[in-house]
């Protein structure tokens, strides 16, 4: 993206992201569904700084417990890694999911999103973000031209659904941690965003908060980390949309700071 697009985007009115103000916006709601429970944010408004400005080291140690990847993980194609997922039965989560949900996208492009985990309807359809707050995840990338498919990998911290859409336990998101980072070392991208504090935790192993970990850029195997809100939580809380539009546009930047590195 050039510098004359991305400032265009930046001049765009917030209520015109991510279908606020478009017809799609005003058609009916879906199907009740229970909400998504993501871990709860605290506030500290912020504006995001250039990317050049690195994240200091984690407050805390990582919350993620060591547990021993699979064997032979670190060798998986991006099929056979598909298929160990799906027969995956390394934490209780799999004892009520309908089906594991891998992800969705191009492999090989330069974005990854990185959610929670599946949800109700999710879990149904087996693939991340299709409920409401996909369309708004939908939405979002298409403010920054992207799709999903295109570019953009979606994937979850844990790949089956946790019983009633709860936050994920560390535990949890330790089984599942060598999944995600196989797929995080096939693709190979070139930016990471982390939506939600689940993630966020996942990635920067920081137990900092959501407002405390925005704005800056993290590492994650020597990927850049970007860290903004998860969809589901702005669906509650709408003036937040203006700054994970602050948070996307902070990533861009930071992906085409990547980019231009040799
Ligand atoms: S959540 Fe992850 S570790 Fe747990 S059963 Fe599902 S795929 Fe396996």
């Amino acid at each position: 993206m050039d510098e004359r697009l991305l400032r265009e985007l930046e001049l765009l009115p917030v209520a015109r992201l991510y279908g606020l103000a478009t017809p799609a916006a005003r058609e009916p709601a879906a199907p009740p569904e229970a909400p998504r429970q993501v871990a709860p944010v605290a506030e500290a408004p912020r504006r995001a700084p250039p990317p050049s400005r690195l994240a200091p080291a984690p407050q805390s140690a990582p919350a993620v417990p060591a547990i021993a990847p699979p064997a032979g993980v670190e060798s998986m194609d991006w099929e056979a890694l598909r298929e160990a997922v799906r027969d995956c039965r390394r934490c209780g989560l799999c004892e009520q999911r309908k089906q594991a949900v891998f992800g969705v996208g191009s492999p090989t492009g330069p974005w990854l999103f990185v959610g929670e985990g599946p949800g109700a309807e999710e879990d149904e359809r087996g693939e991340p973000f299709v409920g409401q707050a996909g369309r708004l995840l939908d939405g979002m990338l298409a403010s920054l031209r992207l799709a999903r498919g295109r570019e953009v990998y979606i994937a979850n911290v844990v790949k089956c659904r946790p019983p009633g859409n709860r936050v994920p336990t560390p535990g949890e998101a330790a089984a599942c941690a060598a999944w995600l980072d196989r797929q995080v070392e096939l693709i190979a991208p070139r930016v990471i965003v982390a939506l939600g504090k689940t993630a966020a935790t996942r990635l920067t192993g920081s137990e900092g908060s959501l407002a405390g970990l925005r704005g800056r850029v993290h590492a994650y195997r020597g990927i850049p980390l970007v860290v903004t809100y998860h969809p589901a939580y702005l669906l509650r809380n709408l003036p937040d949309k203006a700054k994970a539009w602050e948070d996307l546009l902070f990533a861009r930047r930071t992906l085409d700071a990547a980019l231009a590195r040799p």
